[in-house]
């Protein structure tokens, strides 16, 4: 029986509060904050059973430490956004509350991840006997689970690493995208990285593609290689990977708005003055295209998200692939979610459930792949995220 804590009431919210309300069991007690209260409350109408709504500014630390030392929540499932890390990291270490997310620390000024910020944590979380879990959500999180669960169960050794992130759904809209646009086209228009005998390899923007062939039904699709969160801690942890790389597909009608968008200066982060007044043109063009949240009832089709992965088993070298299907009508049914949302809210409930009820623990901070993949593989068939491995 615990007391949870969400925080960030978008697409992602949505489904951590639909499922953890499923699961009474474990989650006795949940609290819906966020920036706009009318939109937890409106989640929480969805909802099986009753929960509590509450305002808050994530980004003004004493604000979050009030709510937290007057809620006392076991645990903080941060899904607001990335700018929101640290300061909701900051409330945990003043109230004593464990800490999650699902996607790293980034400055809004500017376009840049990576995890140096929220691992200097460690030694004050630590200090204060408290776990934060960083990442859990499909990719990072899942990926990162489906790496040392191969690890464990598969190989000897790791060598090559490849995550492939299809989106094979429909929405009908001619432009929109499936999370947050802000950290969406920040994260596509950013340089491509990935890692290669020990160092870091940058490519310009979507500039590396192939063609992929992604099972049930899915067919070949054009995979783009790009730099994500995921590679850094991975590489880390996994020292003996010699290549690391990230794929993710994006349909051709994408990439041509994407590219007018950057050509007019629309994918800016820096402030514009427009009559008098100063305008990101990132943000002002996130108001203008599609709530993520609004795409759920329109969007069709499946993802596929998965790890290549090629090492070496009993002295003989081994490829696998692990992988999750999913569908975005069934996702709609169960949560009012496409499934972009509920493929990261899912693992997101699954990290949170696993940390309540003591299956992962430790103090300081920790990426997935850190903790015993087992328990949490176990729940992604249980909670909606079944995975399949086949032999390469
Ligand atoms: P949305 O934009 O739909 O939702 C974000 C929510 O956070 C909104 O409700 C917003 O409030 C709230 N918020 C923003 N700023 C603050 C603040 N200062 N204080 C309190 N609340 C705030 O985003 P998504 O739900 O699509 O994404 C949520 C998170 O999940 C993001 O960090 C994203 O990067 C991550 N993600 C991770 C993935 C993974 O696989 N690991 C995949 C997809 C997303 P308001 O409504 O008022 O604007």
């Amino acid at each position: 029986m615990s007391k949870v804590l969400i925080i960030g009431a978008g697409g992602v919210g949505g489904v951590v509060a639909h499922k953890c309300a499923q699961a009474p069991e474990v989650f006795s007690e949940i609290v819906l904050a966020s920036r706009t209260e009318s939109k937890c409350r409106k989640i929480a109408e969805q909802l099986p059973r009753p929960i509590e709504t509450a305002q808050v500014d994530a980004d003004n630390v004493e604000e979050t430490t009030a709510l937290l030392k007057r809620i006392k929540p076991d645990l903080v499932i941060n899904v607001a956004l990335p700018y929101q890390d640290l300061s909701i990291m900051d409330a945990c270490l003043n109230a004593g509350v464990h800490y999650l997310d699902t996607a790293n620390y980034e400055p809004p000024e500017t376009a840049k991840f990576e995890y140096k910020w929220q691992w200097e944590y460690h030694d004050r979380f630590k200090k204060a006997g408290l776990m934060a879990l960083l990442g859990s959500g499909f990719d990072p999180g899942v990926t990162n689970v489906f790496t040392a669960y191969a690890a464990k169960h598969h190989f000897d050794e790791i060598h090559e690493l490849d995550i492939i992130d299809a989106n094979a759904g429909d929405h009908g809209q001619p432009f929109a995208t499936n999370f947050n646009p802000e950290i969406n086209i920040r994260e596509v228009t950013a340089k491509g990285r990935y890692w290669e005998n020990g160092d870091w390899v940058e490519t310009d923007p979507l500039s590396v593609s192939k063609t992929y062939d992604f099972p049930a039904g899915i067919g070949p699709k054009k995979i783009y290689l790009m730099y994500h969160e995921e590679l850094e801690s991975l590489t880390k942890h996994f020292p003996s990977l010699r290549r690391a790389r990230f794929w993710m597909t994006f349909s051709d009608n994408y990439l041509k708005h994407l590219e007018v968008l950057q050509n007019v200066g629309m994918t800016r982060i820096d402030p514009v003055n427009y009559n008098g007044t100063e305008v990101i043109p990132l943000q002002f063009l996130k108001a203008l295209l599609p709530d993520p949240a609004s795409l759920g009832p329109l969007t069709k089709g499946k993802t596929c998200i998965g790890n290549v992965i090629r090492g070496i088993k009993d002295g003989k070298e081994k490829s696998i692939y692990i992988y999750n299907i999913c569908d975005h009508e069934e996702c709609y049914r169960e949560v009012q979610s496409q499934a972009i949302s509920y493929t990261t809210g899912v693992p997101a409930m699954i990290g949170a459930l696993l940390m309540v009820t003591g299956k992962w623990s430790g103090q300081g901070v920790f990426n997935m792949e850190q903790m015993d993949p087992d328990p949490f593989m176990d729940e992604l068939n249980r909670r909606g995220l079944p995975w399949n491995v086949k032999t390469l």
